[in-house]
């Protein structure tokens, strides 16, 4: 069987000036039996559209904060970096791709924060100082294979994973606000902090705020990415 094309966000590396790739990123689509493609960082909409008209779906990865002027806010001291390239390439991807053309589409990390920007909800600038009332740490130290905190599942995530809570890693200073008005809750760590969400109306646009790609032994991860594969074969090209 043909193995869907998947497009990957790039990450950038400012330091460098350089793109790069965490490698469990692509392996969890490889093993899943997709084809991972990594992107351009571009904000050339020809070629952003002619990408979405390739790829069954696409896979929104970690990164840098988004830059809060996105969703109406005023940068914070402890706002992180940005990469403002970033937020455009993906503003103007997913709006082609999920708007435009039905394609599937995983957020990760920051991808489930852009995503909630995108559709109109907020972020905390920095979950440390701004949601004080929580007693969990987000960001661990390494190894980033190793869950941290739980969060209770529900919906149609819980209908893949076949339980109502799951132990995640966490890797991030920043976490949902406002819920956008299009995205439904699937997961929520003690908190009250959306960790996974789904887009209505949409066939697969899902995202967690945890990061399968560091975690691939676990059960868990492997299904998050084979519902991904399994979207795209159902949606296409
Ligand atoms: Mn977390």
């Amino acid at each position: 069987m043909e193995r869907p094309l998947i497009g990957v966000v790039p990450l950038w590396d400012e330091e460098k000036d350089s793109l790069w790739m965490l490698p469990g990123y692509l392996e969890g689509i490889l093993r899943a039996g997709g084809l991972p493609l990594m992107l351009p960082l571009t904000t050339d909409t020809g070629a952003l559209r002619q990408a979405a008209g390739l790829c069954a779906g696409f896979l929104f990865t970690g990164g840098q904060d988004l830059f809060p002027g996105l969703y109406g806010a005023e940068v914070l001291p402890v706002c992180g970096p940005v990469c403002e390239e970033r937020d455009a390439m993906e503003r103007t991807l997913f709006s082609i791709a999920v708007w435009e053309q039905n394609k599937s589409a995983f957020g990760i990390c920051r991808g489930i924060q852009l995503f909630n920007v995108l559709l109109g909800g907020t972020l905390y600038q920095d979950l440390p100082t701004q949601l004080t009332e929580s007693a969990l740490s987000h960001q661990q130290k390494p190894p980033y294979d190793r869950p941290v905190h739980q969060v209770t599942i529900s919906g149609e995530l819980r209908e893949l994973l076949g339980f109502d809570t799951l132990a995640v890693n966490s890797s991030h200073h920043q976490g949902i606000a406002k819920l956008a008005p299009d995205l439904v809750p699937m997961a929520r760590a003690a908190d009250g902090l959306v960790e996974a969400v789904r887009m209505k109306d949409k066939p697969f646009v899902w995202a967690v705020q945890w990061h399968p790609e560091f975690a691939l032994a676990e059960e868990s991860s492997g299904k998050l990415f084979n519902a991904l594969v399994e979207a795209c074969r159902n949606t296409g090209r």
